[in-house]
């Protein structure tokens, strides 16, 4: 068996100790003559999956008692209208800032349920950089201000966060959440579907401070308001078993292999380290982002020549480094390297990129 490095910006790798656990489990999970994919939601072994997976987050991320995290379906992109819905509620007012499409995909779904204002945006330079704001920046009686933490398919993230004073402040953390230490009391609420960095797709988790929760719009379906599933421990329906049981695995992993966030930050600046400061020494590639904004998880960059871009593609595929294709916004390529990617998955890569470099110029 021979595994590729995937740099898919999602879905993407998995632990390797993930999977053979998964598989070690398959047929009979812990003695009880079933795979957890056949379970009933409602049996106390799925109870205690579900618990350890929310008792296994909140001591990784550090989540105060006043949040609720919630085990949701319908991905990050439902939370676009879910955050509009059930926080858009007192002055009907709320503030975006647009670094990338997943930031303009939510504004605009918003838009279609109250005042949603574009305050800054990084379009004029293809979302290359975080756009600065100020606490004036944005309106007072705004509900919430809205960002997309680490911006996937650009490659930038917030490694400051915006000053919004006490007005609540929402983030996609999709690509980003568990990457590395993160305060959750800055923010109101935070989401992420999992495919990126937590799990396979089909769950999104949402982590949302308690008073934000009952307010939503009469207008807001039953599946929609986060009342429905705060209220009912994300049992309100059938939740995403199997990707929950798979998140609580990975969750595992981080906490016992990797030794929490502070290492898998460590970890992730070694992997990114390698990547830019090789970017920046090449003739041949650069990265697309400004040095300040560059994420850990996604990195873009090219060579300015689309056939050259599109010869290192196909040969990065044949040596087994799949998925490295730039978003078609962007061009040229982009290696998605989250939690699950092995260092030495970065090192091959940069190698192979020097390789082709001296072949090529
Ligand atoms: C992938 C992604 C999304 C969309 O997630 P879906 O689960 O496909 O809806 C939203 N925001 C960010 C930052 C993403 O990376």
């Amino acid at each position: 068996m021979s595994r590729v490095y995937n740099f898919s910006a999602g879905p993407s790798m998995l632990p390797e100790s993930v999977l053979k656990k998964a598989a070690e489990q398959m047929l009979d999970y812990e003695g009880c003559g079933q795979s957890v994919m056949e379970m009933s939601h409602r049996s106390k072994v799925f109870a205690k999956i579900i618990e350890d997976a929310e008792k296994l987050l909140r001591e990784i991320m550090n989540i105060p008692d006043n949040y609720k995290v919630l085990f949701l379906q319908g991905g990050g992109s439902s939370q676009f209208a879910m955050v509009a819905m059930n926080l858009m509620n007192k002055n009907k007012k709320a503030d975006y800032i647009i670094t990338g499409q997943w930031a303009k995909k939510a504004w605009k779904e918003a838009a279609r349920y109250g005042d949603a204002r574009a305050v800054a945006s990084s379009e004029d330079k293809t979302f290359s950089y975080i756009p600065k704001t100020t606490r004036a920046d944005f309106r007072d009686d705004a509900d919430y201000v809205y960002i997309c933490m680490n911006n996937t398919i650009y490659g930038t993230v917030y490694h400051e966060l915006p000053d919004t004073g006490d007005i609540p402040l929402v983030a996609d953390i999709s690509s980003c959440i568990m990457s590395e230490p993160i305060d959750v009391t800055k923010f109101g609420l935070l989401f992420a579907g999992a495919q990126k960095n937590m799990a396979p797709a089909g769950l999104t988790i949402v982590i949302v401070r308690e008073d934000l929760i009952g307010n939503a719009m009469d207008i807001t379906p039953t599946m929609f308001n986060y009342k429905t599933h705060a209220d009912n421990g994300s049992m309100f329906n059938t939740p995403p078993c199997y990707t929950i049981y798979i998140a609580k695995l990975v969750l595992e992993w981080i906490k016992n292999e990797v030794g929490g966030l502070e290492n898998m930050k460590k970890i992730n600046d070694q992997k990114a380290n390698l990547l830019y400061g090789f970017l920046d020494s090449s003739k041949l590639f650069k990265g697309t982002v400004v040095p300040e904004d560059r994420s850990l998880m996604n990195v873009p960059f090219v060579t300015g020549n689309d056939e050259l871009d599109a010869k290192f593609v196909k040969e990065a595929t044949e040596a087994g480094f799949v998925n490295i294709k730039g978003h078609r916004t962007v061009g040229g390529m982009r290696a998605s390297i989250y939690n699950a990617m092995p260092v030495e998955g970065v090192e091959k890569l940069v190698e192979f990129m020097k390789d082709f470099e001296a072949k090529n110029s």
